[in-house]
């Protein structure tokens, strides 16, 4: 029926969302991080999942993401951490969603939007305590009065992110850490809700930067990095919730010398048998497993030889007995996992999780 297809188990997902639960405890908030069409897991569904779970927050990166699971009916609150932009702004009261603002500056036009709308708008701040990306660097002075000069705007949250956390050979989530709730302190501010930490500083415990909510992403779809260093003991356990499969289109014998794909950068020593499969760099299997990665052909480990092509991508099959046009092959599943493909890819888990292109289909299992 497909060429191409993920298997997704909400059951890991709301699986993985109450074990992070459970590891941070009641005193602290659990925002799952749904962006990217939840790192490529199909955002609505999860999203329903995780609401049914227990979830009272969701976390996406734009505008559109969040006004497209308000319009699937999603009720959590909905933090957008990196949209707010002049065109986005209307979008936060017609949607009900919560903006992270950058800079001070956005806090005076957030503060002028809901004063005009006659419409009250909550917002959390978010600080650059060092990873040099968004966030603002303003001082304790200049942040509570920007904050206290809201009547219509309310101040609701404290945020910041991590440069290094999967680091424990570097002091940079530590000289964060501190340089975050030093300002926090100096502002006297006390919002509902202060958080910094995503997979990596919940999974091994880093519990003075959790302050009480929690962002995780990557955990939620059953990948947690090693970390680098002297790293604690893993506290979290999780289960991805991926499978991605694809079909076979071809199945063939080749003789000794004959040579397989684009420029032949793979030729056959001896005679074997290859598939071709019904899946490429186009779905976003990626083009850098060329004569490197491995897929599971009947629970059996099989190479990808030559080139990744842009719709298929040709394996040996040698020794697999009756493979036939049409038959399953998992690509990622398993002991196959993304961070097992983001090795031999040279990339990241993260990037060969979003990666996969929407000309996949997905399919929603228990
Ligand atoms: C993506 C993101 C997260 C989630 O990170 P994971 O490593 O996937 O847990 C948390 N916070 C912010 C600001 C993010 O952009």
């Amino acid at each position: 029926m497909h060429r191409s297809w993920l298997e997704v188990s909400l059951g890991s997902i709301a699986g993985n969302f109450r074990a992070v639960r459970a590891v941070v405890g009641q005193e602290v908030a659990v925002m799952p991080v749904v962006k990217a069409d939840a790192y490529r897991h199909g955002a609505v569904a999860v999203a329903r999942s995780l609401e049914r779970a227990g979830a009272r927050w969701l976390a996406v990166s734009n505008v559109q993401e969040g006004a497209a699971l308000r319009d699937a009916g999603i009720q959590t609150r909905i933090l957008v951490m990196a949209d707010f932009l002049p065109g986005s702004r209307e979008a936060f009261f017609d949607y009900r969603l919560t903006p992270a603002l950058h800079d001070l500056g956005e806090i005076g036009e957030l503060e002028r939007l809901a004063t005009r709308r006659g419409q009250a708008v909550a917002f959390h701040l978010k600080i650059d305590s060092g990873m040099g990306r968004l966030g603002t660097r303003s001082e304790a002075a200049a942040v509570a009065e920007a904050v206290g000069g809201c009547q219509t705007a309310q101040f609701e949250g404290l945020m910041t992110h991590f440069a290094s956390s999967s680091d424990y050979g570097s002091s940079q989530t530590d000289e964060q850490t501190r340089y975050f709730f030093d300002l926090l302190t100096a502002t006297g501010l006390r919002p509902a809700y202060v958080h910094l930490s995503s997979t990596i500083p919940i999974a091994y415990g880093r519990r003075e930067a959790w302050g009480n909510m929690v962002r995780p992403g990557h955990a939620i779809y059953g990948y947690i990095s090693p970390a680098k260093g002297p790293a604690p003991d893993r506290e979290l356990d999780v289960t991805p919730a991926l499978t991605w499969k694809t079909c076979v289109l071809e199945v063939k014998d080749i003789p000794a010398g004959a040579a397989v794909g684009y420029g032949a950068i793979y030729r056959a020593t001896k005679p074997i048998r290859i598939a071709v499969l019904a899946a490429g760099y186009a779905d976003g299997y990626p083009h850098r497993l060329s004569n490197k990665g491995k897929v599971l052909v009947q629970g059996r480990v099989c190479p990808v030889i030559g080139a990744v092509s842009m719709d298929v991508t040709t394996i040996d099959v040698t020794g697999i007995a009756g493979l036939k046009p049409g038959d399953p092959v998992t690509l990622l599943g398993g002991e196959i996992d993304a961070q097992q493909i983001a090795r031999t890819a040279g990339t990241i888990s993260y990037a060969v999780l979003c990666g996969i292109s929407s000309r996949v289909a997905r399919m929603f299992v228990d």
